[in-house]
């Protein structure tokens, strides 16, 4: 009865990931989408804990330390700390599964391969072939091992503490994969020697040593305006990670929110990979960024507008594009933003705003502001659609945003993003950029834009910039 009863409750927790995913899809119903896949994670993790025989005392407590922790990381993260916590989360996911791997193997080396099966078999009904167990253990502690340093690599560059430029050295790559192909063997090892064998105990520890050297190996090489798409790669991964770690102690629900997270994230590292216009290979062996290259030097000044000068372009505009980057993160300038594009609207200016793909530190980041500010989702416009429109465009207000409308990115065949797909800001007929001073974006390049005959640079900090702004409208 009770295992009938768990069961059941893994069926209405895989139900209410589903459902949460798909509300995950809108804006308008994304709020709920989280709840939801919330309520099932905890349907899920009281039925698992129940099942393992853990008393209701410890199942509780488990929850209680669990959720504080959660609580006071997401009441402490600001908005622009959350790409790195996100980072951080895929980390611990990665270590989860690395941690129930080698459990199960210190298992097996305590009673034996034959004995584990057999209580394995009581435990879920399953007959399992050791090889596919012992193959089960070696795979979740590589992938486990992979997220959960690559996951702490990307948290430091994301977070400032670690340098975000590519590092390379000579023969990386064959090293990369010695490194890999090393740990595979491992797994092999793992397999042939039952798990029993003292072969197989040197090979499992050294699986998990190559693996989370792997993880490090695999992701400082990456840099640039690449991290969009490790960041989402290691969040599928830490789903396969939860999906294998699932296959080991036959936990079905594991299995099916691991492949979600694991399917999920795929589809995300496609469309960031396409948003770059890069292949995942070239994102990972090509050393991007790596090149020391910090794009052409530029001819000219940068020119610095007022915001009284701004003001009289913009009341005359009949139409102003705002283009969102990570500038507008830091400064918290959405509220102020929507302020402004009110104002805009009512003196008779079409107003847009153009979401590239990769603004900001994380997938969706700028719709995200944007919605929190309740921007109608009408004006948000993908690069593609807006690209066509830009030189009909008044003016265009760049908000702290800065790879993403990069011209080198189209002009600069050495420039480490060449090829990236940018917004065309510099086709409008006036551009406004506003940042606090001459510091570079992400990739730390130069930025042509900035100095071109029909840019004008608004400094300061841009929610600072933007109020005065509206405060001018309002004289
Ligand atoms: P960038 O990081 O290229 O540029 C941000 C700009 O904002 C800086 O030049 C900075 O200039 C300015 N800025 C910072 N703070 C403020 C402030 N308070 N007020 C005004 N301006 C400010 O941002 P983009 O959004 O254009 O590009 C995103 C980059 O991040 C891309 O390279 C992308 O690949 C990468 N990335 C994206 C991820 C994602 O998932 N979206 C994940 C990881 C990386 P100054 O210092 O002079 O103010």
């Amino acid at each position: 009865m009770t295992a009938v009863l768990i069961n059941l409750l893994y069926i209405a927790a895989s139900i209410l990931f589903i459902f949460g995913i798909k509300k995950l899809g809108s804006a308008d119903t994304a709020r709920k989408g989280n709840q939801l896949s919330s309520l099932g994670m905890l349907l899920a993790v009281v039925a698992t804990l129940l099942y393992s025989g853990l008393s209701w005392w410890m199942v509780a407590a488990g929850i209680l330390v669990g959720a504080a922790i959660g609580a006071v990381a997401a009441a402490r993260v600001r908005m622009t700390g959350m790409p790195e916590l996100v980072a951080l989360f895929n980390g611990f996911g990665g270590i989860a599964s690395l941690l129930v791997g080698c459990a199960e193997f210190v298992k097996i080396r305590d009673a034996g391969l034959a004995e584990y099966l057999v209580a394995l078999q009581q435990q879920s009904g399953v007959v399992v072939p050791g090889w596919f167990a012992l193959l089960a253990i070696g795979l979740t502690i590589l992938v486990g091992g992979v997220t959960f340093t690559g996951s702490l690599v990307a948290w430091g560059k994301l977070s400032g503490k670690l340098a975000g430029a590519a590092v390379g050295f000579a023969g990386q790559q064959f090293i990369n994969l010695l490194v890999f192909g090393a740990a595979l063997a491992g797994t092999g090892l793992m397999v042939a020697g039952n798990g029993e064998s003292g072969v197989a105990l040197y090979a499992g520890i050294g699986l998990m040593v190559l693996a989370l050297v792997f993880g490090v190996l695999m992701t400082i090489p990456i840099g640039g305006g690449d991290m969009p798409v490790v960041i989402s790669l290691l969040n599928s991964f830490s789903g396969v990670a939860a999906a294998m770690a699932g296959f080991i102690i036959l936990n079905n629900v594991l299995v099916v929110a691991g492949c979600l997270v694991g399917a999920s994230g795929m589809i995300l590292t496609v469309i960031m990979c396409k948003a770059m216009n890069r292949t995942l290979g070239n994102v990972l062996f090509s050393g991007f960024g790596s090149t020391g290259h910090s794009g052409k030097a530029v001819d000219g000044e940068m020119k610095p507008a007022t915001v009284e000068d701004a003001y009289f372009v913009l009341e005359a505009a009949q139409s102003v594009v705002f283009i969102p980057g990570y500038g507008m993160a830091v400064a918290q300038a959405q509220h102020a933003v929507k302020e402004l594009a009110e104002l805009l609207e009512e003196h008779g200016a079409e107003v847009r705003f153009a979401i590239h793909p990769v603004a900001g530190r994380m997938p969706g980041h700028m719709n995200v502001l944007l919605a929190e500010a309740d921007v109608p989702y009408e004006q948000l416009q993908e690069m593609d659609q807006v690209n066509p429109v830009m030189p009909t465009v008044d003016v265009a207000i760049v908000i702290g945003a800065n790879d993403v409308i990069n011209p080198a990115a189209e002009e600069d065949e050495g420039c480490p993003i060449y090829g990236m797909p940018i917004i065309r800001a510099y086709e409008a007929k006036t551009v406004y950029c506003l940042k606090r001073g001459k510091g570079a974006g992400f990739s730390g390049l130069e930025n042509p834009l900035f100095y071109r005959e029909n840019t004008r640079m608004l400094y300061g900090d841009a929610k600072a910039t933007i109020s005065a702004l509206v405060a001018e409208f309002g004289k």
